[in-house]
């Protein structure tokens, strides 16, 4: 039987305000259509990924790659993870400062190296050696972030606010997908949470947290407060509970309820297992989402059940 491709990309889970929603609706619908042309010509799932990462971690709406959050020295800390669930190698960067598409020196970590992490100076030096052109820090910085982390500072100076509300951003990005050999791959890329202590790793690039693949269960990428996220290993968490038998549409709500009851986390997953069979959930207001298959593309920024 042949295998229909299907790709999920998420653009983040939050309180998108309602002048947000059609950057965020627009990226993860260019993001689709990046990542679905690979899947059509019967490319890899791994590349799908990469693409569509790729396209969301170029647009400034999303807090990876150029215009993510700054941290609290002011500088753009980069983490992204790629799994190949054929294989389950893995390819991950963290705390990088001079790469664009820190999706793109995870997948050569995943492809030409015998390890899994590089992180800081040292993966910038693996990229470089493998053919990545470094960008300086300034070139990621956008001003809103700036004026966004200026305004932050200014108000936690005097009346201490939570940076783990809903409302604060969340536009970590990913990608999970399905190939015509019916392989299938995740991938997420963040700048973390905004005003992080330098140094601080997120969820989003460690191996079951963030991001998870196995064709023996399924593929996911997470979005949110990263630390409960971590605490939980929330991708492989789900990854689990398919590879029991359970339908990931239902296993994403109930990685969501379990990261509300256990931790009072809030966030959003995107699920696929090898069947093609998905799941969309976030406990957030909105997540930006977006999804192919061969009968349809839809996009949207609500999914709660
Ligand atoms: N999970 C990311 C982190 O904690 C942030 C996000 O998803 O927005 O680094």
């Amino acid at each position: 039987m042949p295998i229909n491709p299907v790709l999920v990309v998420h653009g983040g889970a939050w309180a998108i305000p309602d002048d947000m929603v059609e950057a965020h609706l627009n990226g993860v619908r260019n993001a689709a259509a990046a990542g679905w042309r690979p899947l059509e010509k019967g490319g890899s799932a791994l590349d799908a990924v990469e693409e569509a990462v790729v396209v969301l971690e170029d647009d400034e709406t999303f807090d990876a790659g150029r215009g993510s959050f700054l941290n609290r020295d002011g500088k753009v800390q980069l983490d992204a993870f790629i799994m190949d669930g054929a294989t389950l190698r893995g390819g991950g960067v963290g705390g990088v400062e001079r790469l664009r598409n820190p999706v793109r020196a995870a997948r050569k970590i995943l492809s030409d190296s015998p390890h899994v992490y590089f992180v800081a100076e040292g993966a910038e030096r693996f990229a470089a050696e493998h053919g990545i052109a470094l960008c300086r820090n300034e070139d990621l910085i956008i001003p809103r972030e700036v004026e966004r982390l200026r305004e932050y500072q200014a108000q936690t100076s005097t009346h201490g606010n939570d940076l783990f509300a809903p409302e604060i951003s969340h536009d970590t990005v990913g990608a999970v997908a399905l190939d015509r050999d019916g392989n299938i791959a995740a991938s997420t890329s963040t700048g973390g949470t905004l005003n992080k202590a330098p140094g601080r790793l997120g969820d989003s690039s460690l191996i079951g947290c963030g991001c998870y693949a196995d064709n023996l269960s399924a593929a996911a990428s997470t979005t949110g407060w990263g630390e409960p996220i971590m605490k939980l290993v929330l991708a492989k968490w789900a990854a689990d509970r398919v590879e029991s038998g359970n339908l990931p549409e239902w296993v994403a709500k109930e990685a969501m309820n379990y990261l509300k009851q256990r931790l009072n986390g809030h966030g959003g997953i995107i699920l696929l297992d090898a069947k093609g069979r998905f799941g969309i959930a976030h406990n957030t207001p909105r997540m930006a989402w977006a999804l192919r298959t061969m009968q349809k593309q839809e996009a949207g920024i609500q999914r709660s059940a």
